[in-house]
C-alpha cells in the first residue's frame, strides 16, 4: 500500500528524511561531522570477542599498538573543521568517533577523549560509533550525562539482521545483541543510529529489506546508514573475491534495493548514508567508477525516477 501522507520531515527535493537536514532544522545552520581516530582497537581483533574481525574491515589499517593514534585528537578536528568550513561553508560540527569500537576503553579514558573533543570550539556534540556488545553500563551513563547538555549520537553496527550471515561475517554478535544495546540505549536523551550494509554472500534483497522494519519497530532508533558491501585489500573479503566466493552487487542492484528499503522505512529516520567508500587504491570491488556524491544521487534519483520518497510505503 502506497503511503501518500506527506510528511514534514522529508526534504521535498531529496525526497528523504536527510541527517544533514534534521540537523539543519535542530541547531539552525549546517552542521558537518568531523571524524577523528582516538586510537581505540577493537574486541573482534584482539580476541576478547573474536579474532580476525569482520571479513569487510581492512586489518591492514589496525594500529597495531592500539593506543592513541600519532596525530593528536585536537590536530585532527581542528584540521578536519576546517577543511569542513572551507569546502561546505559548515558552521557547527559533530566530532565522529568512528574508527574501530569506540567505546572500547575504560569509562574514564572514554569521558577524557569525549571530553577533549567537545572542548574545542564550535563542536556541538559527539557521535560515537561502536558494536552493540561492547557497551557497558558505565558508557551508557556517560553518554547519557553528555546528552543533559550537549548533542549525543550513538552509533551501533548491526550491518545484517540475520544471524545466519554476522556468523558467516565473523561479526562475533548476534541480532540479540543489537536489540538488546538499542533497549538499554532508549529514552537517555541522545539519538542512536544503525548501520547497515547490503550485498552479503547469499543475502537476498527481500530478506534485507525486512531490516527496515526492524528499525521502523525500534523507537529509540532515529537513524540510519546504509552502505554496500564492498572489498578492500587485506580483507578476507577480497580474497573470497578472488576466490569468485564473493560477487558484488551491481550499481543497478543495489540502487534498486537501496530505493525500496527507503520505501520501507519511517520517515521519522533520517537517512545518515547511503553508500559506502574506500580509498581507491585499495578498493578491489566492486568499482563502480561513481563519487560519493553521485552514489548517493543514484539512489535519490532512482526515488525520483519513481515519483516515490522515504517511507512511501511504510506502515505504520
Ligand atoms: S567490529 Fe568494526 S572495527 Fe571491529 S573488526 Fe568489525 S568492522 Fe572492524
Amino acid at each position: 500500500m502506497i503511503n501518500s501522507i506527506p510528511d514534514t520531515t522529508i526534504h521535498k527535493d531529496l525526497r528523504i528524511n536527510s541527517y544533514g537536514h534534521y540537523l539543519r532544522r535542530r541547531f539552525g545552520c549546517r552542521v558537518s561531522k568531523v571524524n577523528v581516530d582516538a586510537g581505540f582497537t577493537c574486541p573482534n581483533r584482539d580476541g576478547s570477542k573474536g579474532t580476525g574481525g569482520c571479513i569487510y574491515c581492512n586489518n591492514v589499517s589496525f594500529s597495531p599498538r592500539g593506543t592513541l593514534s600519532e596525530i593528536g585528537l585536537e590536530e585532527q578536528l581542528t584540521t578536519g573543521m576546517a577543511y569542513h568550513r572551507h569546502r561546505l561553508g559548515s558552521q557547527k560540527f559533530i566530532v565522529y568517533f568512528q574508527k574501530y569500537t569506540n567505546t572500547y576503553a575504560a569509562v574514564e579514558q572514554l569521558e577524557e577523549l569525549y571530553s577533549r573533543a567537545l572542548a574545542l570550539p564550535d563542536v556541538l556534540g559527539i557521535s560515537v560509533g561502536t558494536r552493540p556488545d561492547c557497551l557497558t553500563d558505565e558508557a551508557l551513563d556517560l553518554l547519557t550525562r553528555i546528552a543533559k547538555e550537549r548533542y549525543v549520537c550513538l552509533e551501533l553496527g548491526l550491518q545484517s539482521a540475520d544471524d545466519a550471515i554476522l556468523k558467516r561475517i565473523n561479526r562475533g554478535h548476534s541480532l540479540g545483541d543489537f536489540l538488546n544495546a538499542v533497549q538499554r540505549a532508549t529514552g537517555r536523551g541522545f539519538d542512536i543510529c544503525g548501520h547497515l550494509i547490503h550485498g552479503f554472500p547469499g543475502e537476498q534483497p527481500a530478506e534485507f529489506l525486512k531490516s527496515a522494519d526492524l528499525l521502523n519497530s525500534l523507537p529509540g532508533i532515529s537513524s540510519v546508514k546504509l552502505h554496500q558491501l564492498h572489498a578492500v585489500e587485506g580483507t578476507e573479503l577480497a580474497a573470497m573475491y578472488r576466490r569468485g566466493e564473493f560477487i558484488p552487487l551491481t550499481l543497478e542492484q543495489y540502487v534498486a534495493t537501496a530505493a525500496d528499503f527507503l520505501e520501507r522505512l519511517a520517515p521519522r529516520i533520517s537517512v545518515q548514508r547511503l553508500y559506502g567508500s574506500s580509498p581507491l587504491e585499495i578498493r578491489v570491488a566492486p568499482q563502480w567508477g561513481l563519487k560519493n556524491n553521485q552514489m548517493w544521487y543514484a539512489v535519490l534519483n532512482e526515488l525520483k525516477r519513481r515519483d516515490s520518497r522515504q517511507g512511501a510505503r511504510y506502515e505504520e
